[in-house]
C-alpha cells in the first residue's frame, strides 16, 4: 500500500521516533508547528477517523494516553499542550493514515485557523 505512515511503520522511511510499541509509533513531525510536535500513529492502517469501529476504542484511548505521557516526558504536563486529529479535506488531513498531533511549547491560539 502506498501509505507514508505504513512505510514509516515498516521501516522503509526513517523518522525521529520518540516511542514505539506493538500497536503505536510516535515520531517528530517533519514540519513542526510548535517546539514539540509529535505524531502518534497506530501501526495498523486506518485511513480516517470515519473508518474507526467499536473495536478501536482502546487503540484510540491508548493514542491519547501516549500523547499525555510524551507531553509529560518533555515537561509540558502542567503548562499544557494540544492534541488534534484532522479528518478529511476541510480539516487539512494530508496523510490518510490516522495520526494524533501533539503540539506543545508555545501559546496556541483558539479558535484554530
Ligand atoms: P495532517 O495534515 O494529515 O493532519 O498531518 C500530516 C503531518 O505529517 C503533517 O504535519 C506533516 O508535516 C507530517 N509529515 C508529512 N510527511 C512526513 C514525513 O515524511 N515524516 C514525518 N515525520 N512527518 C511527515
Ligand atoms: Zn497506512
Amino acid at each position: 500500500m502506498d501509505c507514508l505512515f505504513c512505510k514509516i511503520a515498516g521501516g522503509q522511511i526513517n523518522a525521529a521516533f520518540v516511542h514505539q510499541d506493538e500497536r503505536l509509533l510516535a515520531f517528530k513531525d517533519i514540519n513542526p508547528q510548535a517546539p514539540l510536535h509529535v505524531l502518534i500513529v497506530p501501526r495498523r492502517h486506518i485511513a480516517t477517523l470515519n473508518d474507526l469501529g467499536p473495536a478501536d476504542d482502546a487503540l484510540v484511548g491508548s493514542m491519547f494516553r501516549r500523547a499525555a505521557a510524551i507531553a509529560a516526558e518533555h515537561g509540558y504536563a502542567e503548562r499544557g499542550y494540544r492534541t488534534v486529529f484532522n479528518c478529511q479535506r476541510d480539516a487539512g488531513q494530508t496523510v490518510f493514515h490516522i495520526h494524533l498531533h501533539l503540539l506543545a511549547g508555545r501559546g496556541l491560539r483558539w479558535p484554530p485557523g
